[in-house]
């Protein structure tokens, strides 16, 4: 559906996006998907079976928060935690997409943290209700620039690490995805339709651990690029216009 700027009863919300490495340009995000439970480590030390198979789950897409940003403290939880994770940014898409066509959709990658209320996760999980309010939280997807895979090509190994307050808490290799990303890929489009502009946060190594206002928090993966941001005091309470 369309319509042209005049026909809105409001101003439309402004596009959400991620830089792009070295340039001036930015990429469009559409939807934002996340993997659930992709590397053993990390499913064993959250209390689960590692056959079980991947899953996926969501944030909005204006959750992005840029390379050098901040994120506020979000309200209602006490154990934030951080989960790095290798971001895959969709140039197409489909429905039942193929494994051996899964890379032909991709324009490239980055580094995200899928930032997790992980006391409100669980407690909606054991009252099986939706995750979204332990996952979709507002700025709770970070987000590094893109590099284009027609100059990084498609890493499938890798370190990937996150820092606090230049201490290591999360270290892994891509090579220990359950899933591997042309799997994610096709997975997903037989759930929904992808389309250019969804990017998919492709699970987290071991090591989550809560963070909490002051921390710096560095993520590196290897060939792909780095991640930095903060996490700062909660937001004011307002009445009204949050963000
Ligand atoms: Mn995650």
């Amino acid at each position: 559906m369309s319509a042209n700027a005049n026909s809105y009863v409001i101003t439309p919300p402004a596009q959400a996006a991620i830089a792009v490495a070295g340039t001036d340009k930015m990429f469009p995000v559409r939807r934002i998907w996340c993997v659930g439970r992709n590397y053993e480590e990390h499913i064993r030390e959250m209390g689960h079976d590692v056959r079980d198979p991947p899953f996926f789950f969501s944030k909005p897409a204006d959750a992005i928060v840029a390379d050098g940003g901040n994120v506020p403290y979000p309200p209602l939880t006490k154990d934030m935690h951080h989960e790095v994770e290798l971001v895959v940014a969709l140039k197409s898409g489909g429905r039942n997409i193929p494994f051996d066509k899964a890379l032909d959709c991709i324009y490239g990658y980055g580094v995200g943290i899928d930032l997790t209320r992980r006391d409100l996760q669980i407690a909606s999980r054991d009252m099986k209700r939706p995750w979204e309010i332990g996952k979709a939280f507002d700025a709770s997807a970070p987000c590094g620039p893109l590099q284009p895979a027609g100059k990084i090509g498609h890493p499938s190994k890798g370190r990937i690490a996150l820092k606090a307050n230049g201490k290591l808490r999360q270290e892994g290799d891509l090579t220990q995805m359950i899933w591997n990303v042309p799997e994610v890929i096709g997975k997903l489009s037989e759930m929904v339709a992808l389309a250019a502009g969804d990017i998919i946060m492709t699970g987290t190594p071991s090591g989550v651990a809560a963070t909490v206002p002051g921390d710096k928090l560095e993520c590196e993966i290897e060939g792909v690029g780095r991640l930095t941001v903060a996490i700062g005091p909660p937001e004011p309470p307002s009445l009204h216009s949050p963000r």
